[in-house]
């Protein structure tokens, strides 16, 4: 069976297993689109731990309150299953957990293990960041629980001004030691240099990137940075230096992107030289300690695009009518597919875009519909 049928039949297979549930159909994770390369999931609503360069405060979330998610891990599954956007399964959606709040938050440690547990069973590759740590007691638990190859990113921004940065996490030496025991129970592990602070960050590449293989952590993913009026204040504040690197003042709560291209290439530089592995993107880190690749590790390293999966005509053709379309005609420059169809709607690109670990772009009558 090619991978969009298989990701669709199991998809069709595990609602019927576990059924229906009100809540978890209304949920937003019954609902959301991926960003362009997995859904998030998110094991709490908001988050205490106040670090400077956070932006879940001008995004609404709660900054003096941290809540477990209202699903339960098992309805969490069952809201993946009816997200339209979605599907399960190695062939299926990647999925990425604690973007919008720290998942090993002590508070909601029992709720991560519990939607690890049944991530796990829906088989999709997931990957999660951390900067919160949780006691040695429970390493194995989280180890049993998870995806066996849980893409696990640890973030750190600083080593010198973490305390500034981020006054309620543990130092990054913590968040290292733990990583490496993660490691050593055979997940993929990497460092996310995230975010990246000019006049910060990039003063200590150096550093933080030789604490991290100290810790025996070879995989380093580079970060970004936004920035709200508020965000931007804080930095300054305690030294960044962000002049000449926004395209223009933030307005309110609006995120502006900061240009790092440089430190990034010079971090490349530093880690490529300690004979660190630069994966370009979470996502990127995703596919590989899965043993794959996706678009995002074409679209940096050429090379790369030779291990971009198969493309099964009949499979794309079976599962476009699956989705309720028709195939007219496809073409692959890589790492896009670009489809001619009938009938499909749109999100059907979603998940054809995961199948294929490809960027997809479908055409449908005078429509262009396109997924990033
Ligand atoms: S741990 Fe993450 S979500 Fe919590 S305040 Fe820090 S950056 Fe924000």
């Amino acid at each position: 069976m090619g991978r969009l049928v298989k990701a669709l039949k199991l998809k069709d297979e595990l609602k019927k297993e576990l059924g229906k549930d009100p809540q978890a159909i209304k949920d937003w994770h019954a609902k959301r689109e991926p960003r362009d390369c997995g859904i998030t999931v998110h094991p709490g609503i908001g988050c205490d731990l106040g670090c400077i360069y956070c932006y879940i405060a001008d995004m609404g979330f709660p900054t003096d309150k941290v809540e477990p998610y209202p699903l339960t891990g098992k309805q969490l599954a069952v809201a993946l299953l009816h997200n339209p956007n979605v599907t399960p399964g190695p062939t299926g959606t990647y999925v990425a957990v604690g973007s919008v709040t720290e998942p090993f938050h002590p508070l909601l440690l029992d709720k991560t293990f519990d939607y690890l547990e049944w991530l796990k069973r829906l088989g999709n590759y997931a990957q999660l960041s951390y900067k919160m740590i949780f006691p040695e007691r429970r390493l194995n638990e989280f180890v049993e629980k998870s995806d066996p190859n849980l893409s696990v990113l640890i973030s750190i921004t600083s080593i010198k001004k973490a305390k500034i940065l981020e006054p309620k996490l543990p130092p990054p030496e913590m968040r290292l030691e733990l990583g490496e025991k993660i490691l050593k129970k055979g997940k993929g592990v990497a460092l996310f240099v995230r975010p990246i602070i000019p006049g910060i960050t990039d003063i200590e590449a150096g550093m933080i990137l030789e604490m991290a293989l100290s810790y025996n952590i070879k995989d380093v993913v580079l970060g970004g940075l936004r920035v709200t009026k508020r965000i931007l204040e804080n930095l300054r504040n305690v030294g960044a230096k962000l002049e000449g690197r926004l395209k223009r003042y933030p307005r309110g709560r609006e995120q502006v992107y900061v240009n790092t291209w440089d430190i990034r290439k010079n971090m490349e530089r530093i880690a490529n030289n300690l004979g660190m592995r630069v994966l370009y993107t979470a996502c990127d880190a995703n596919a590989r300690h899965h043993d794959e690749v996706c678009w995002d590790s074409c679209i940096f390293n050429r090379e790369l695009c030779d291990e971009l999966p198969p493309i099964d005509e009949l499979d794309l053709r079976e599962g476009v009518e699956l989705l309720g379309g028709e195939l007219i005609s496809f073409k692959v420059k890589e790492p896009v597919i670009t489809l001619e169809t009938r009938g499909l709607r749109r999100n059907a690109g979603w998940i054809i875009q995961m199948a294929y670990r490809r960027q997809v772009i479908i055409r449908q009558g005078k429509r262009v519909w396109k997924y990033t």
